[in-house]
């Protein structure tokens, strides 16, 4: 028995390995390490699963 108070994961990306706050499906974090958006696709034992979240930037120039 063991109370997770962090789940971990790792970025789909640049598989920087992620220690972050119990997090629940559909919820999004950035990478620190190369600053992606990142959804929880699955919680299993304390390990999410990650994917890459494809974001538009809106480009506001002319
Ligand atoms: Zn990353």
């Amino acid at each position: 028995m063991s109370t997770a108070t962090t789940v971990t994961g790792v970025c789909p990306e640049c598989e920087t390995d992620l220690t972050v706050p119990p997090m629940v499906t559909g919820e999004t974090l950035a990478c620190p390490e190369c600053m992606l958006t990142l959804r929880v696709e699955d919680v299993r034992d304390g390990v999410l699963s990650l994917e890459m979240v494809e974001v538009t930037l809106r480009d506001w120039g002319q």
